[in-house]
């Protein structure tokens, strides 16, 4: 296994290809300093004696100890590790663990490229086992690359005026493929070293050049990473673990990309490229059923802090709204765990979750992710808002005065209670807020695409026969 600073120096030496404000820079760039951090947790606590048995696995390829973060799931207990381990980190870093995906994706690709295989008589499972192997020993870090930019939403790939707006094969040669487009919004990739490329949907019998899949480094001759930083506002005085980490998202285009066959995972099969959309779809979510509970717990610690601060923590409305963060959070949870104890081992010996579990509790956070804000602002009051700059209470004319005006219940020091409003401004009302309250509703799919994946696995005509039997239309019991 890999430790933060063997990551981080391999960070250093790949080829700058990441593009921020106009200019290319080097992955040791500031900037990039807070996604980092993000990630360095996932190495440091590996090896925390504390955190080691969550945050570690055993290879189902070579019996070794491993980063979880390289696992492939073998077990209900599994599942259930990734999704608590995924709640303690993203408990940790105030936000997005960003590392999930990559793992969600090898998932994904351990089924997919098996059940390929199987039909069609090709390679790519060999191709992806030796890919793992090396992927696991050497504890690797990696963004799915799945989202296309889509161009007309109304159009098919094929029928999109300019092809390239889903990623393709634009040529196919003996000893790899060429490929175009850009695939939006990519977490962690401008830290990332390797970029997993999955489609993004469904795909049709003339759409043989958009049915691809493939992992390279992510400093890959052709590949730029166009990122947008998000860090939480800087600090001079008031240090805290929240402000030292950050989220950055890219663009990732592939210009005319050449790919080796050994970073080949599917290849104009189109009969499984929406299988493998929707794999990767279904692993990320249950993901989610992790990562959103542990944002339920941020917001509610939050809540319930500020209002005992303000003296209005037994309030009635004060409880309730408590009461209604802990519902979400845990409602979340618990699909994720029935998600888990539901799963079933496909032919490949990988397990998945179960889709309906895994859509309702992911739909359920996506559509509270403004709601719980929102009790967080109501509860706070304004000052989330109107803080003052962390300056001014160091300046020594105003400084004392607003340490007197920021005090709430007379025990309560001033510097608490401005650090709990800093911490509340960073989380609902800052630049790393609005992102991550976008992401809340988008990652992993918006709110319709996981309403399709419910309604097209749930058995909603059985429930009408069991309205048909209590209404007396049909006289035996559907069972
Ligand atoms: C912070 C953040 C991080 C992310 N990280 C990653 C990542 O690392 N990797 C990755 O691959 N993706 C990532 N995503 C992408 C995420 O999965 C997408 O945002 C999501 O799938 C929606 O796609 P879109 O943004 O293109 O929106 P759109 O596809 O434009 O969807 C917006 C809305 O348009 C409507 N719509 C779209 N298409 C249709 C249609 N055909 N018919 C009817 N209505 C339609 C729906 O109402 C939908 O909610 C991330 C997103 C965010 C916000």
């Amino acid at each position: 296994m890999k430790t933060s600073k063997e990551y981080y120096e391999k960070l250093k030496s790949m080829k700058p290809n990441v593009y921020i404000g106009g200019e290319v820079v080097k992955r040791d760039d500031a900037r990039l300093k807070p996604g980092i951090n993000v990630i360095s947790l996932t190495y440091d606590l590996a090896t925390n004696p504390k955190f080691e048995k969550l945050l570690t696995a055993t290879s189902h390829l070579t019996g070794e100890k491993i980063n979880r973060f390289t696992n492939i799931h073998h077990s209900v207990d599994d599942l259930l590790k990734k999704q608590e381990m995924t709640r303690t980190l993203c408990r940790m870093c105030g936000g997005c663990i960003q590392r999930c995906m990559g793992i969600d994706a090898m998932n994904a690709l351990s089924a997919v490229t098996y059940g390929v295989d199987q039909r069609f008589g090709t390679d790519y499972n060999k191709r992806y086992l030796k890919y793992l192997q090396w992927f696991q020993k050497n504890d690797i870090a990696a963004n799915c690359a799945q989202t296309d930019v889509k161009g007309d939403r109304s159009k098919r790939p094929h029928e999109q005026k300019d092809p390239d707006m889903y990623l393709r094969v634009v040529e196919r040669r003996k000893d790899g493929i060429v490929v175009r487009g850009a695939k939006a919004h990519n977490t962690i990739a401008g830290y990332a070293e390797e970029i997993i490329v999955t489609p993004t949907r469904f795909l049709t019998p003339e759409e043989k050049d958009w049915a691809v899949a493939f992992a390279i480094p992510a400093d890959w001759d052709n590949v730029h990473l166009v990122c947008r930083v998000t860090n939480p506002r800087e600090r001079k005085k008031l240090d805290a673990p929240i402000s030292h980490v950050g989220d950055v998202e890219s663009l990732t285009i592939f210009d005319d990309t050449f790919i080796p066959n050994d970073r080949i995972f599917l290849n104009g099969e189109v009969e499984a490229a929406g299988i493998l959309a929707l794999l990767f779809a279904l692993f990320h979510r249950h993901s989610y059923t992790g990562c959103k509970p542990a944002i339920g717990d941020i917001t509610m610690g939050y809540t319930a802090l500020v209002a005992e601060y303000n003296g209005v923590e037994d309030a009635k409305h004060v409880q309730a709204k408590l009461a209604d963060l802990i519902s979400t959070t845990e409602l979340v949870y618990a699909s994720g765990i029935a998600a888990a104890y539901t799963s079933t081992k496909d032919a490949s010996g990988t397990y998945i979750p179960n889709t309906v579990y895994c859509n309702v509790g992911r739909r359920h956070a996506g559509i509270n992710t403004y709601h719980e804000a929102e009790i967080l602002a109501d509860i706070a009051g304004g000052l989330a808002a109107t803080l003052p700059y962390e300056e001014d209470f160091y300046n020594p004319k105003v400084g004392p005065l607003l340490n007197k005006y920021i005090m709430r219940k007379a025990d309560v020091p001033a510097e608490n209670i401005h650090r709990c409003y800093r911490a509340i401004g960073d989380a609902i009302c800052s630049g790393l807020a609005g992102v991550m309250q976008i992401a809340g509703v988008h990652g992993g799919g918006s709110p319709v695409m996981e309403e399709i994946a419910i309604l097209k696995q749930y058995d909603i005509k059985q429930r009408k026969e069991i309205a048909k039997y209590l209404s007396g239309i049909r006289k035996d019991m559907p069972v």
